[in-house]
């Protein structure tokens, strides 16, 4: 039977190169960054040469990259270092959207609690948030603007540059979670006027448990951790610099292969829309131009998506769903509830995420299991029955 890993936005497969670039890492070259010998300056060197490329990927300066544990605490470093920061010139605004990561809807709670207002706008049927109202929400005392780069469940890429552009316009910092478009799409921090971004490495094909803020210069952000004086003395503690190393190659290697590996994708993820859309009482989630290359998120009618994933399991496809029963809760996923899906169309939907290694066999083989689980568990549904009595088909 064919295996098919199509759930690269929960995490991807480590590449061979990044792999390789660990290796002296973790035997060789274990000296401590911080020391003077010379293992320790060799570790040193692996840790500059990593902040470096890293930087160079985004157009960032190499000083301006500050390694993490991965993308939630990127987020929460930005937002509540922010939020300390502003909150002592009486800033206490921010704003936000409705279908962020919870990484940074999580935080941004926390603050709630704390005395910030918070403004969730709108990410309407499409999935993309507006400039304009962005600039319409910003206030005397807004804090900081806080919108993902791309939606990491339907997909969606927003408007960053024109968020950066009304935010630098209103002297307001603007925080991106890029952690699905980072080493997907093209991105050049100065550019779109990013003031932070959150990344992290096994989004693309990076080791787990490593990941970057990039903070714009000028900007005195608080100390993560206290201790030793790694990352500028803003987040103490000796540098892993075997997964530093695997992350600046990684990115390096998706950055360099980015126009053939968007063709690429884009491809295969058309050819795999095209051909769900064929199923019956189904749609696309998201808009279909402004999406990362390699999504899909489609919802089928009268379908429990817990039961479409096991199913697919059984035909050796690994995939995700919108609804969110394995993680104890019966709510489907806020992304899709945000777009204006009635809860029990939420709950029928199914993302596959696709990366460069993904085939066009691969892509078929998915078309041709998808159907006949639809049909079977459409047979068995209580909910289907009432959809089809409603429409007049029983
Ligand atoms: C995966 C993800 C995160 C969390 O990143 P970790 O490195 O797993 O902590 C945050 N935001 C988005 C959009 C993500 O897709």
């Amino acid at each position: 039977m064919m295996q098919v890993y199509a759930d690269n936005a929960a995490t991807t497969k480590l590449s061979e190169t990044a792999l390789k670039a660990m290796m002296p890492y973790l035997t060789d070259t274990y000296g401590n960054a911080s020391s003077l010998y010379r293992i320790g300056q060799e570790a040193h060197h692996g840790v500059q040469a990593a902040r470096a490329a890293v930087a160079s990927a985004l157009g960032a300066d190499t000083n301006e990259i500050y390694f993490t544990s991965g993308g939630s605490e990127a987020d929460n470093w930005a937002i509540k270092g922010v939020a300390e920061l502003m909150a002592k010139k009486g800033k206490k605004h921010i704003i936000t959207s409705a279908f962020e990561h919870h990484a940074v809807l999580h935080t941004v709670k926390k603050l709630e609690e704390q005395g910030f207002r918070i403004t969730y706008l709108p990410v309407y049927e499409n999935g993309i948030v507006k400039a304009e109202d962005v600039k319409n929400a910003i206030c005397d005392d807004t804090a900081l603007v806080t919108i993902m780069y791309a939606n990491n469940e339907i997909g969606t890429i927003q408007p960053v540059s024109e968020i950066g552009a009304v935010c630098r316009e209103k002297g307001v910092l603007f925080h991106t979670d890029a952690v699905q478009a980072v080493g997907h799409v093209a991105i050049n921090v100065k550019a779109q006027n990013i003031d932070l971004m959150s990344m992290s490495a096994h989004k693309f094909h990076g080791p787990k448990g490593i990941g970057a803020l990039y903070c714009k210069k000028g900007i005195r952000l608080p100390n993560l951790i206290e201790g030793g004086a790694q990352e500028r003395g803003r987040r103490a503690g000796t540098e892993a610099v075997y997964a530093m190393a695997g992350m600046a190659a990684a990115l390096t290697e998706a950055t360099d292969a980015l126009t053939q590996n968007t063709a690429k994708l884009t491809a295969l993820r058309n050819r795999l829309i095209d051909g769900l859309l064929q199923i019956e009482s189904s749609r696309l989630n998201g808009d279909r131009n402004s999406r990362l290359p390699g999504n899909v998120n489609i919802s089928f009618e009268g379908v429990e998506g817990e039961s479409l994933l096991l199913y697919l399991d059984m035909k050796g496809v690994s995939a995700s769903s919108g609804s969110a029963c394995t993680s104890g809760s019966l709510d489907p996923s806020h992304v899709l509830l945000a777009i204006g899906l009635p809860h029990e169309v939420a709950h029928g939907s199914l993302r596959l995420s696709l990366c460069e290694s993904n085939t066009r066999e691969e892509i078929d083989y998915i078309i041709s299991c998808v159907p006949e689980i639809i049909e079977r568990l459409r047979s068995m549904s209580p909910l289907w029955e009432k959809i089809q009595k409603e429409r007049g088909n029983l």
